[in-house]
């Protein structure tokens, strides 16, 4: 059996995590481990960091794994709580929250908690998902100042809809309305996500919030994360389990999308959609073997995809294939599933072992 592996190169994303530092060095960083670190393993990504200010999940459920753990730093919930109970837990367990509507100023207000919580405002500047209305702000500010459940002082947070596209004016837009309404309010701020980091010094201000870039990956369109100093993280592997010579006019995989025109020779890989592979990918996205590329063939199976070999005729039985990572960044393969890196790294399945390299 052949298990394909997610390499995790903890040195990489030591160097990354300094690259965040370099870029913000006057800010404090708030390190985004939600959906498992993006796919590379909670716990893990959360101990290999030490030196992070504190790190943010989306849901309870991942904060508390962090704190079974023995993490001890600072862990905010990005999505906050949806009932009395969560928030006693998230007071028992030391965890901050996101608040994003009145309702969680409701349950703040009468709920009894064993300590005050850290909470984040958060603020609606033109993302048009979570977070007060700018008109709302001041008097969701005033509501937290005023209850003796939340901690002081309050953070003031919110969230970039196009900070990748840099000749958008959304971004500064949204920054300018931020800085407007929140003008008078004192608890530290953070705006900035890995975009921002990287191309909009002005965005730092107290907290930064990098995630892909973490990671290695890039989030601006048409560019990898190697060209901006970071390095690759994750490395996706599996193995050839077949090798054979197919005969002009014989046809490969379901639906017969490929047809030989010559005699070829073709490699089955244990690796497929069940794995995380992008069943829609454009035919011909490249796979990694020994440093070739070879384009994929045919449809992408549950469990296999099928690998054209003739541009590595030598290649054989147990060969290593990359599938991204080193060598091969994701986001090429992200932009050949017209698709982002983020949705490779987070959509590995659980049958991908996740290894330290
Ligand atoms: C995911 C997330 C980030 C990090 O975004 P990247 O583009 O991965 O750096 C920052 N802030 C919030 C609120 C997020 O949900």
């Amino acid at each position: 059996m052949v298990t394909p592996v997610a390499e995790i190169n903890l040195g990489a994303l030591q160097h990354n995590f300094a690259v965040v530092r370099s870029c913000a060095p006057h800010s404090k960083v708030l390190a985004m481990l939600k959906a498992n670190a993006y796919g590379h393993g909670l716990v893990r990504v959360a101990r290999a960091l030490p030196d992070a200010d504190a790190f943010a999940v989306a849901r309870l459920d991942e904060a508390l794994i962090l704190r079974n753990a023995g993490i001890t730093q600072p862990i905010v919930v990005m999505m906050g709580f949806a009932k009395a109970n969560e928030l006693q837990l998230l007071a028992e367990y030391d965890l901050q929250s996101i608040v994003h509507s009145d309702y969680q100023i409701d349950y703040l207000e009468n709920t009894p908690l064993v300590r005050p919580i850290t909470v984040w405002l958060k603020i609606e500047t033109g993302l048009g998902r979570l977070g007060f209305l700018m008109t709302d702000a001041k008097s969701a500010y005033e509501r937290l100042m005023a209850c003796p459940q939340v901690a002081k002082p309050v953070c003031i947070m919110s969230h970039f809809a196009s900070a990748e596209l840099l000749d958008n004016p959304k971004t500064v837009q949204q920054l300018a309305r931020f800085q407007e309404t929140t003008q008078a309010f004192e608890g530290p701020k953070s705006i900035a996500k890995s975009a921002a980091i990287m191309a909009i010094p002005q965005t730092h201000l107290d907290w930064v919030r990098p995630g892909v870039m973490l990671y290695g990956g890039s989030p601006f369109p048409g560019e990898i994360g190697l060209s901006r100093g970071l390095q690759v993280v994750m490395t996706v592997k599996s193995e050839l389990i077949s090798v054979k010579k197919l005969s002009t006019g014989e046809t490969v995989g379901y639906g017969e999308t490929w047809r030989c025109e010559a005699n070829m020779p073709v490699g089955v890989v244990s690796f497929g959609y069940a794995d995380g592979y992008p069943r829609h990918i454009t035919p011909g996205a490249p796979v990694l073997i020994h440093g070739v590329r070879c384009p994929i063939i045919g449809r992408i199976s549950m469990d296999m995809l099928t690998v054209d070999l003739r541009p590595c005729p030598h290649a054989k039985v147990g060969d290593v294939v990359t599938l991204w990572g080193e060598g091969l960044p994701v986001e090429e393969i992200a932009r050949c599933a017209n698709t982002i890196p983020y949705t490779l790294m987070v959509g590995l399945t659980r049958r991908v072992r996740v290894v330290e390299k």
